[in-house]
């Protein structure tokens, strides 16, 4: 049993994308391995997955991969994913868990913190360390202001969306010895009678973003901005307004409750920037707004501002 006073590694919840570790997952361990350098741990990472994984890469920070492998049931339960997480983490008892928001993420955080009656923070924006604690932010108050809450209990569990952190990693060769595997039969009382195809969104190469909002009147607008995303290849995203109105699906929004973008040139057009909007471009290269109204939000984010009717100026740059 490990001393109080001596509990300081990170477990990090980790997910596939095409047999290699998604982004969302890097982004974690970096941020691990960021904290562990002040808390003095190691940082492990555990899956499970429904077929053999071979994993050409690690990062170099990982101390160790567990992999269980389940034979059966061949689908996702919550329930037993969680069990296994919470073995492992019986195991390790790390000081920290940090779990991505995807489906699977959120689906299995709350059972994994139940069952250490510990706390959970969801939809993390940072995690700092103030005086030996670990800090969790997360905007609250419909992202009016940043809340910072401090876990008393062990492990502390937080979930985390992607591009809250950047992936700064290092990455070895040889790692055979890194990872363990576990291969599982498990009982289930459940029967997958049908499932239902998912449309993947196309892996959209562009940087460039065209950021739709309220701005634009009609639906029979949006013509023109695809007019303009054709000419300079980028791709139409659009606030939460636009949702709103049935224009675009949730998988387009960018914002607090919807998509952040990392690195991303961007051109809003017609969205005002509210502190919900600005917070999925917190993190891009550039920011090109048109607005209308001189006292837009939007402004105070912008790289380049442009107080002008949206109609005039992509009129104009199709012209020219
Ligand atoms: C908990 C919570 C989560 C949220 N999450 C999100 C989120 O993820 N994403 C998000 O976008 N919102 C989110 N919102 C909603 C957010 O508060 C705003 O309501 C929303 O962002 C407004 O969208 P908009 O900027 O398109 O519309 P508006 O605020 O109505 O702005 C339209 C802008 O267009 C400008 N305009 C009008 N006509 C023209 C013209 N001809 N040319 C140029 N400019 C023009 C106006 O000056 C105005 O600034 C959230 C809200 C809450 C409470």
């Amino acid at each position: 049993m490990k001393n109080e006073t001596n509990i300081k590694d990170i477990v990090v919840y980790v997910e596939l994308e095409n047999q290699e570790l998604s982004q969302l997952s890097l982004q974690l361990i970096s941020k691990a391995n960021e904290l562990t350098k002040v808390t003095g741990g190691e940082v492990s990472a555990c899956l499970v997955s429904h077929q053999k994984v071979a994993l050409p890469s690690l990062p170099e920070c990982l101390a160790e991969l567990k992999i269980f492998q389940l034979i059966q049931p061949r689908f996702f339960i919550a329930n037993h994913y969680a069990q296994l997480i919470i073995a492992y983490l019986q195991e390790t008892q790390p000081l920290l868990v940090l779990v991505g928001s995807t489906p699977i993420g959120k689906a299995m955080a709350p059972i994994i913190a139940v069952a250490f009656k510990t706390g959970l923070t969801a939809d993390c924006t940072d995690l700092l360390i103030e005086n030996q604690t670990i800090v969790q932010v997360r905007p609250a108050y419909g992202g009016n202001v940043l809340a910072e809450i401090v876990t008393k209990t062990t492990p502390k569990v937080c979930t985390i969306r992607e591009h809250a952190f950047s992936e700064n990693l290092v990455f070895t060769k040889s790692v055979t010895k890194k990872i363990s595997y576990e291969v599982l039969n498990l009982e289930t009382n459940v029967e997958l009678l049908y499932q239902k195809p998912i449309k993947k969104a196309e892996k959209q190469q562009s940087r460039i973003k065209i950021i739709v909002g309220k701005g634009v009147k009609k639906k029979a607008d949006l013509e023109l901005i695809e007019k303009l995303s054709k000419k300079i290849n980028g791709e139409i995203l659009c606030s939460r307004g636009l949702v709103e109105r049935g224009w675009f699906t949730p998988e387009s929004q960018v914002g607090l409750s919807g998509k952040s973008l990392q690195g991303d040139i961007v051109i809003t057009l017609g969205v005002s920037g509210s502190v919900q909007f600005c917070s999925g471009i917190k993190n891009c290269s550039c920011v090109i707004a048109v607005n209308n109204d001189p006292n837009a939000r939007i402004f105070s984010v912008a790289t380049y501002s442009f107080c002008s009717d949206l109609y005039e100026v992509v009129e104009s740059f199709m012209k020219n």
